[in-house]
Order: structure tokens, then sequence, then C-alpha cells
């Protein structure tokens, strides 16, 4: 008995021993000395650029066959800003109102990059806005209005990068693709799936794709002293589900015993008790893997050893923060429930929607399944068309992958890199077939006040991250095109 004991306890002796030597041994890579010398970007100018793009209405169409011409009126303003650019570059438009412009490169032999952005933004009433929403109004050290977040901010930084070095005389070797979707608040299936399927009829690759994504975080709160700038390269799949309970309607005062929306409630409830069970998918490895060496040393010994912690880490990081929650998990939540037209009636039909954001490694079908299960025979379980399954994982060894980690290097002094999974929907899930490095990263440094008004009330881009954003894509065109 006390042998078992003792070799118990060896066991458990040699195994933290093991993660203790594991832990020190694990050590950041330092990060090369910066050889980046800003431009010194005009940043009054570049705000003014972005505070008249802002107040174009470009207001995701609802309606495909909509008529307008904000989105025409849009691209004609982006154009007279940046004669460089579109005295040489080629355009496209795609399905109407999304675009792509091509600024060819002097080396055939190089794959291309693309730069994506999307035109429209999401409807913005006026109520609770210090300024109109569509203004574009500059106030204290900001652009306010609209979309100066998300994501004309990152069009025109985009663009202002690529037209300070062609004024500088810059002949990129490499061709640059912006193509700018005009549905993306709709999940991009008029624009962008439509800009890929026309570039994949063309036979073209990319060599890396950039979209909205990733952000700077403060690394406070995973015990690093530095900030971490997150490459998105993959994105949970979007699945609507939709609950159906019928029964006989007719009048309330003689009610069935149980009713639709009784039976509905019921289903609904426990659908949201029945949430997945959490794992870390291969990108959120990676994510850990790459911070782990810079955390201090609980986190790290914490992180270093995930596998081996991996329940505790998961359990904590699942109470921690609806964030980290859906970093570990696919998340089921009901977000819509319809019963009566009146509340004096038996409504025949009682619906509600329970929308679904998948962890890379579960899918539609499955999650179909476990819902199924959970409601039992009396509720039928739709999948609204829209839905798509988790996107494909980037490859984290590209060029591509290294010239953007090098760049924010450089751009943001040392800032750590980490790739993650993009726990919202872009674009750029439409454009895998196009390249295996598909990138997620937004190069402006916010406040969570500020990234809390983006879809809300007063949103606004800092002007000094925007001329911070426009420094990083001068970078990148340098990496990537000379
Ligand atoms: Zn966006």
């Amino acid at each position: 008995m006390v042998i078992i004991l003792y070799s118990i306890l060896g066991l458990i002796g040699a195994l933290i021993t093991f993660m203790v030597i594991r832990t020190v041994l694990t050590k950041p890579i330092p990060v090369p000395k910066s050889e980046f010398v800003p431009n010194g970007v005009d940043k009054d100018l570049v705000a003014q650029h972005l505070s008249g793009a802002v107040q174009f209405e470009t207001v995701t169409l609802t309606n495909p066959l909509s008529e307008t011409d904000v989105f025409f009126k849009l691209q004609e303003y982006i154009e007279k800003c940046y004669p460089c650019i579109f005295e040489r570059a080629k355009k496209t438009l795609i399905n109407r109102y999304s675009v792509i412009y091509v600024v060819e490169g002097t080396d055939k032999d190089l794959l291309p990059i693309a730069m994506l952005a999307h035109q429209d933004v999401v409807p913005a009433p006026i109520e609770g806005w210090i300024v109109p929403p569509f203004s574009g109004e500059i106030k204290d050290g900001y652009v306010y209005g609209r979309g100066s977040q998300d994501m004309k901010s990152q069009m025109i930084a985009s663009l202002e990068g690529l037209e300070i070095l062609l004024k500088d005389g810059f002949i990129p070797k490499r061709t640059i693709y912006f193509c700018f979707g005009h549905d993306e608040e709709l999940r991009g299936t008029e624009g962008a799936k439509q800009i890929s399927k026309y570039l994949q009829d063309k036979g073209i690759r990319f060599e890396y794709v950039l979209d909205e994504g990733g952000t700077i975080l403060d690394g406070k709160m995973l015990g690093i002293d530095n900030k971490i700038a997150l490459i998105g390269i993959c994105e949970k799949g979007y699945a609507d589900f939709i609950l159906e309970v019928e029964k006989p309607g007719g009048h309330a005062s003689s009610p069935t015993r149980r009713t639709a929306v009784g039976l509905l409630a019921e289903a609904v409830y426990f659908t949201e008790l029945s949430q997945r069970p959490t794992f870390f998918a291969k990108p959120t490895k990676d994510m850990f893997k790459a911070l782990a060496p810079y955390m201090k040393p609980i986190f790290k010994f914490l992180f270093v050893n995930r596998d081996i912690l991996s329940p505790l880490l998961r359990l904590v990081l699942s109470k921690a923060h609806p964030m980290t929650n859906s970093l570990v998990r696919t998340t089921i939540t009901p977000t819509m429930a319809k019963g009566a037209d009146a509340p004096n009636v038996l409504p025949p039909r009682a619906s509600a929607n329970i929308n679904c954001r998948i962890n890379t490694g579960e899918t539609i079908e499955l999650i179909h399944k476990h819902i199924k299960k959970v409601v039992g025979k009396n509720v039928k379980v739709r999948i609204d068309d829209g839905s798509v399954n988790p996107s494909e994982v980037s490859d984290i060894t590209s060029p591509g992958y290294n010239i953007l980690k090098k760049t924010i290097a450089e751009v943001y002094n040392g800032y750590i890199t980490a790739p993650f999974l993009f726990i919202a929907a872009t674009d750029s899930k439409h454009y895998y077939p196009l390249s295996k490095n598909v990138y997620r990263f937004t190069p402006f440094e916010k406040t969570e006040d500020d990234a809390s008004r983006i879809h809300g009330i007063n949103e606004r881009q800092d002007i000094n991250a925007l001329a911070v954003g426009v420094e990083f894509y001068i970078r990148l065109y340098q990496n990537s095109c000379n």
C-alpha cells in the first residue's frame, strides 16, 4: 500500500518537474531591431480622405436588385483621391457594385497579393449620435461616422499607403489587387463571393490575401508586458437553426394543454443550456504556442503545458469572459422568437432562431444533430440557407505570414504577433479557392471604448492610429513587392 502511494507521489513529482523544466526552457525569440523609418504620413490629409469616404451612405443593400449609385460615387471619390494609383489601375466591376482594381507589378513570375475591404456599412439610426452618422465630422482627433472603423479606414489606409509609395517613384514588382465587396455585412454572397468566382475563372492565384480581422491587444490579461497583434488565420462557421412547433391554433380562452409557444420556449431553454463541449482547435493551440514564451511565470507554466492542463485551462477560459468562451467552443445562442400576432390568439405555429458560431473542427451537420437531439421529436429543426461551415485554416509558415509578422514588428516596434481563430465573419472566407494564405488583420490600435462603437453609436476612428495604419501598408508593400 505504502509502495503504491510513494509510486503515485513519485510520478506526480516527475510530471511537475517535467512541466517546470519545459517552462524554463521555453524562451522568447528576440525581435530584431526595426530598421523601419516612418514616412511621416500627413495625418490630416488621410483623415480628410476617410471623412470624405464616410459621407457616402453605402448601407448594405438588403435587396440585391436595388438601384443605387452611392457605391459608384464612393468609387469615383477614391479614384479622385489617389491619382497615382488610378492613372495605372485597371478597374473591373463585379455584380454591379463590387469592384476590383489591379495595379500591375513588373515581375510576372511573382504571384499577386490582394488587399480586401468592404464598401458597405451597417445602418446608423441617428438617435444617440453626437454628430450626424454620415457627416464624417473630424472632431477631437477622430473621424466620426458609420464605417469610419468598419471598414472604410482600412480601405483608405491600404490605398493611401500605395499612393505615397507611387508618388515617391516606387515601382512594385508584385501585382497588387484591391478587392472591395459591397455586401460583407450580409455575408458577402453578392460581393466577395462573386469577386472570388470571377478571379477563379480567370485562373488567378494570390501569394496572400489580407482582410480586416485581428486587432492589437494589450498583453496584460495574459501576463505579457507587450502588445499582441493577432492575425486571424481562419474564421468560425456561422449557422442559423430555426426551431418550429406546430399545434392547432384558436382562441386563448380555451387553450390546449401544451401550446406551440410553451413547447417552443422549453426547446429554446434546453438548447441554450446544452452548449457544445469545449476544445482547443488547432489555431487556438497555435496562438498559445506563439504567446506562451512571452508570458510571466504562472501564465507561462499554464500555457506551455496547455496539453496536460487542457481541462483546467478550458474551464477557466470558458468562464472568464464571453470572448474567451467563444474561443474554445461552438456557441449556441437563441436570438429571435415568434408566436401569435395578437395577445389573445393561440398561434398554429411558433418559431425561434438559434444562432451558432461553429468552432474550427465542428460542422453545421454536427450542430444540427446536436440540437435535434436536445429538442426532441415535437420540434422541427431547419438549417437556414445562409449557414456556412468554419473556413479553412491558413498556413502560418508561408512567406506571406512571415511578411505580415515582420511588418508588424517593424512598424509597431516589436509587438508580438500570434495567429488566432477569428470568432466573427469576414469576406475573406470566400478567397480560399484563390490562396491558402488568407489573413485577417486590422492595423489600427484602439481603446476598448472605441472598439465597442463598431456597429454602434458614435463610431469613430482615431486619426493618429489611422496614420500608423498607413505606415503599416507602406511597409507591407515594400516588404511584399520589392
Ligand atoms: Zn467589417
